[in-house]
């Protein structure tokens, strides 16, 4: 399609607004890229400025003064930062295991499939049969490999920064609910209070839906390759891997060793964030302090030729 980058356009001969007439509740991009989402988790899909974006719009639509959230811990680290801005409005945020149940008061239950930077399943199961609303940020799974919609959830959120992108030039989010009339009243909230998705990022992400399964099985294959041969690596303590998608994490012995060897890397960037069809590694440490381990370093797997990334990989890890 071409992209209309209008914030305004004429009414109708009656002078009736049309579909599209004020940039804020609507263009075509956004709701050309919106039915492509939709489809893929098998919902209604809302895009919005960013993935953080995105959970501040689900956070003002679901939670009020007296309302609890139970976030699954080890779950990215910016979610329940962001959502603990919301605790001076009287709303709880309280983080619990995920593996496990909920606690049994949440209003709101959020998880993480699979959770960024430990790689840990939520247990679907159990917060499908909590009473409480349920979230679940499925942003390193992608649709292609979980939909939450169909194990519980009411709602899925995506950084479409990240695989849905896929190429490190845009930041947006998504939400994609399971009933309409949430998706309606979360459009109307976004309109309402302009958290939205400009037309070019979301032109941008179109165009990159379209080869997410080729670069998802790519990703799949050449990040379970990695997994596998650093399980064996001697300075490797652990390795967290899902068996799908293109992340995974590891430590080495320490901080300091995890710092040698992010640096040392030529083909894999030493940057954060993931997702793209470069490879991008980093210590989390310098993030996220001593939620995780400090030797943990998290590799977010490109398109390159896996020998090339592996003989990178190891000559960094001879400095661990
Ligand atoms: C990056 C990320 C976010 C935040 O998304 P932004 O697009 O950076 O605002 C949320 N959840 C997960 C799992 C992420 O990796």
């Amino acid at each position: 399609m071409t992209l209309d980058r209008s914030t305004i356009w004429p009414y109708d001969e009656r002078g009736e607004p049309q579909e599209f007439f004020y940039q804020r509740y609507g263009h075509p991009a956004g709701v050309e890229v919106e039915r492509a989402l939709g489809v893929l988790d098998g919902g209604h899909a809302l895009l919005f400025a960013s993935g953080m974006g995105a959970t501040t719009a689900l956070a003002l639509a679901l939670l009020g003064p007296g309302a609890s959230i139970a976030v699954g811990a080890g779950a990215y680290f910016g979610t329940a930062r962001g959502l603990r801005t919301f605790e001076r409005w009287g709303v709880t945020v309280v983080e619990f295991d995920q593996k496990g149940a909920p606690p049994a008061d949440a209003d709101v239950v959020w998880l993480e499939v699979p959770s960024n930077p430990l790689l840990e399943v939520p247990n679907f199961e159990a917060a499908a049969a909590h009473r409480g609303t349920v979230v679940v940020d499925s942003t390193v799974a992608t649709p292609l490999h979980v939909r939450p919609l169909e194990r519980g959830a009411d709602y899925v959120l995506h950084s479409a920064t990240k695989y849905l992108s896929g190429h490190d030039d845009i930041l947006l989010g998504g939400v994609v609910c399971k009933r309409e009339e949430d998706a309606a009243a979360l459009r109307t909230l976004r309109g309402t209070l302009g958290i939205v998705a400009a037309p070019d990022p979301c032109w941008l992400l179109l165009r990159s839906l379209k080869t997410l399964r080729v670069r998802q099985e790519r990703q799949t294959a050449t990040a379970r390759e990695l997994a596998r041969r650093l399980e064996e690596h001697a300075s490797v303590r652990v390795v967290r891997y899902p068996g799908y998608s293109g992340l995974l994490s590891f430590d080495v012995a320490d901080g300091d060793a995890a710092r040698r060897v992010e640096v040392a890397t030529r083909k894999i960037r030493n940057a954060t964030s993931l997702g793209g069809v470069e490879s991008n590694m980093e210590s989390r440490h310098r993030w996220e302090g001593d939620r995780i381990p400090s030797g943990l370093l998290r590799l977010s797997v490109g398109l390159e030729d896996v020998e090339e990334l592996w003989s990178d990989l190891a000559a960094a890890l001879e400095l661990a």
